[in-house]
C-alpha cells in the first residue's frame, strides 16, 4: 500500500503535468470510489474548471481545480487505498479495464485506475480533519510525539499507524523506522524511554526522508507493469531495476538475514498487519 513518500513522489510527478490543464471531459465507471460525492457532483464541480495546483496530506493527494482566475479553488481528495494509480495517458490510448475514473484534458486523460477498489477520489475532505501532523514537517515534534506515545497503551508498532500521531506513516515505514531505532514493535508506546522516543522520531524522518529521495529516482512511465512495480504502484518503466525494495531493511524480508547482524528477520501479526523485524536488534 502506497504511503508518505509514495505519495509526495507521484504528486511531485503529477503537479508539472497537470497545472494549467482544463478538466473537459469527466468519465465515472465507479461510483463508489467518489463516495459520499456523487458522479453528478463531481462533473458539475469540474467540467471547465484547470488544474492549479497538486498537493498532499498524508496518504492523501489534494488536487486544486479553479473556474476562473478569480474563483476560488476546489479540493479533489485522492486516496490510492490498496493498488490505486493516477496517471496520465495518451486519449487515443485504450482506457485500462479497472480506470475508476477517467478526466479528459485534451491530448491526454488523468486515469484513476484500481483494482481493488480501496482508493477515493472525492470531494469531501473531511477525513483530512482527522489527521495528525506531517512527519518531515515542523509540527511534528519530539516533545509532541513524546507526549502522544505517554497517553497510549498500545504497542508502539500499532501506534505508529494512527494517523492521528503522524499522517502518512503505515505498515512498511512503521516496520523500517522501529527497526532503525532499535524498538521492538511490541513494546508498549508509553513505555518507550526518553532516547528511544528521540530515535525513533529520528528514524521516522529519515526513513521518510530516504525513501522519497529514493523515490524522485526511480523512472516513471505512468502506467503500472505488473509485479514489478513492488511498491511503486504508479508504475514503473519494465526492467527497470528494483531500486526501491532493496532498500527496505526488514519489511516482507521474513526468514532473510539482517543486514545489520545476520540473525534471521522474524513476522508477527499484530492486529491483523505484518510486522517484520530483528529479533537480535530490536531487544528493548
Ligand atoms: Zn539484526
Amino acid at each position: 500500500m502506497p504511503e508518505l513518500p509514495e505519495v509526495e513522489v507521484l504528486v511531485r510527478h503529477l503537479a508539472p503535468l497537470l497545472n494549467g490543464r482544463k478538466v473537459r471531459t469527466v468519465l465515472v465507471n465507479r461510483a463508489k470510489e467518489l463516495t459520499p460525492t456523487t458522479p453528478r457532483q463531481l462533473t458539475q464541480a469540474l467540467l471547465g474548471a484547470e488544474f492549479c495546483g497538486v498537493a498532499r496530506r498524508g496518504k492523501y493527494l489534494l488536487f486544486e481545480l479553479r473556474r476562473t482566475k478569480r474563483a476560488a479553488p476546489r479540493t479533489l481528495v485522492g486516496h490510492l487505498g490498496m493498488t490505486g494509480r493516477m496517471y496520465l495517458l495518451p486519449a487515443q490510448a485504450p482506457l485500462p479495464k479497472h480506470a475508476a475514473v477517467v478526466l479528459g484534458l485534451g491530448r491526454e486523460n488523468f486515469i484513476f485506475e484500481d483494482t481493488r477498489y480501496f482508493g477515493r477520489l472525492t470531494l469531501d475532505a473531511s477525513a483530512l480533519e482527522r489527521l495528525g501532523p506531517e512527519p518531515l514537517g515542523p509540527d511534528f515534534t519530539v516533545r509532541s510525539f513524546a507526549d502522544a506515545l505517554a497517553r497510549s497503551r498500545q504497542p508502539i508498532k500499532l501506534k505508529l499507524l494512527d494517523q492521528s500521531l503522524a499522517a502518512g506513516v503505515g505498515n512498511i515505514y512503521a516496520s523500517e523506522a522501529l527497526f532503525r531505532a532499535g524498538i521492538a514493535p511490541g513494546l508498549q508506546a508509553r513505555k518507550l524511554r526518553r532516547a528511544q522516543v528521540k530515535q525513533l522520531w529520528q528514524a521516522i524522518r529519515e526513513v521518510l526522508g530516504e525513501a522519497i529521495e529514493c523515490g524522485s529516482t526511480v523512472p516513471l512511465n505512468f502506467v503500472g507493469q505488473g509485479k514489478c512495480d513492488g511498491l511503486f504502484y504508479f508504475g514503473r518503466a519494465p526492467g527497470a531495476p528494483d531500486y526501491y525494495e532493496e532498500r527496505l531493511r526488514v519489511y516482507d524480508r521474513a526468514g532473510r538475514p539482517c543486514p545489520e547482524c545476520g540473525t534471521t528477520i522474524k513476522r508477527r501479526v499484530q492486529a491483523g498487519r505484518s510486522t517484520f523485524y530483528c529479533p537480535n536488534c530490536q531487544r528493548g
